[in-house]
């Protein structure tokens, strides 16, 4: 199916691009990358009379790492691609748990035009990049002819696909903020095919500070309705990094317990939950490996999938997505 007929702008400034959404607030919509509109349009979803096209407006494009060491913050433009995000060195310094995630976003040609603010304003539970924004306290710029406003990853998710958004407003900007020093993060998923989105999927932020586990949060993808975070600190503070193996159990009965999976023609339900809770132990056991300190300015951090190493709560997952890097503790790559 194609859309129905239906005017295209093509703005070049984001007051032309205001304007534009002020005056078809009804039906008017923003096209980024298309690469998820595109699809709802085909499938005639959604029948907007007006496409209002941002990839040519100037100002959009800023991938920026700024701030001091410690406070680091990456704003993303609303036309930055999720494959720059991913190619920049800097922000794989600075956050690399938003680029080893990007990794597991479809496939290269899609990361090519989809954009990552396009992720956050679609809001798809199954996404990874509302889930990273939420679990890192990230937060999005927004603007409209009415004003601008700073909306947190808890306040811009209302549903799933679902956000506070008004018709006539732009998100301009996403501010990713830099791991804190000491911390040790990492994304797994399990995917029925290398490029779909996860059967369930898990980020993971470890804080350490002399060999000691001092806080764990989690985020998920496609088993609950909005991003939430999970806060495990209390299960797990004070553990020795060398003995996560004795609270593992309570770290995947404590996520097991706080997610609300839903099941489809790709998975149950139950299954989904017991994924989370497999992915969550083997994320929680390699980022608290003692060969995996993660230092500030100088990371050396594990990527990618882990489907096959560790020994699982529960039983095995099969195998991973094959999505994944090869970095300095030798695994696959993209
Ligand atoms: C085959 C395929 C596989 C995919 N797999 C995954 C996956 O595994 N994980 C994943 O996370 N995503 C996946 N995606 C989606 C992809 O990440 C998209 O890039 C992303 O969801 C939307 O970005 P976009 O720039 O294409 O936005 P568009 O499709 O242009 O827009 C999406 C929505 O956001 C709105 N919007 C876009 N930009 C703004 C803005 N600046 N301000 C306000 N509203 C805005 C649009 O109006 C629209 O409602 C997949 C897509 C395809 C086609």
């Amino acid at each position: 199916m194609k859309p129905p007929p239906l005017r295209i702008h093509r703005p070049t400034s984001i007051d032309q691009t205001l304007d534009l959404l002020s005056e078809h607030s009804v039906s008017g919509k923003v096209l980024a990358g298309g690469q998820s509109l595109v699809p709802v349009l085909n499938m005639r979803l959604a029948a907007p009379s007006d496409l209002i096209d941002i990839t040519g407006v100037s100002g959009l494009d800023e991938l920026t790492v700024s701030g001091p060491e410690g406070q680091q913050e990456i704003a993303v433009g609303a036309t930055v691609t999720h494959r720059q995000v991913e190619r920049s060195v800097d922000i794989a310094r600075a956050n690399p748990l938003l680029a080893e995630a990007l990794r597991f976003v479809a496939h290269p040609a899609v990361r090519n035009r989809g954009t990552t603010v396009g992720s956050l304003a679609h809001a798809d539970p199954n996404g990874e990049m509302p889930m990273i924004l939420a679990l890192t306290g990230g937060s999005v710029d927004v603007r409209s002819r009415r004003g601008i406003r700073t909306l947190s990853a808890e306040e811009l998710n209302v549903g799933p696909l679902e956000t506070c958004l008004e018709s006539d407003e732009l998100i301009t900007r996403a501010i990713f903020p830099a791991l804190p020093a000491g911390s040790r993060a990492g994304f797994d998923e399990l995917a029925r095919r290398s490029g779909d989105y996860g059967l369930a999927g898990v980020g993971m932020i470890v804080d350490v500070e002399d060999e000691t586990v001092t806080g764990l949060r989690c985020g998920f993808i496609s088993v609950t309705d909005i991003p939430e975070v999970l806060d495990l600190g209390e299960v797990v503070s004070g553990t020795q990094i060398d003995e996560v193996a004795g609270v593992v159990s309570r770290v995947v009965d404590a996520v097991r317990d706080f997610i609300d999976p839903g099941g489809d023609i790709h998975a149950t339900a139950d299954y989904r939950r017991h994924l989370a809770g497999v992915i969550a132990s083997r994320l929680f056991r390699r980022l608290c490996r003692t060969d995996n300190a993660r230092i500030q300015g100088a990371q050396v951090h594990t990527a990618g999938n882990d489907a096959g190493n560790g020994t699982d709560t529960g039983a095995d997952a099969g195998s991973g997505t094959g999505k994944g890097i090869e970095n300095d503790t030798g695994r696959r790559r993209a």
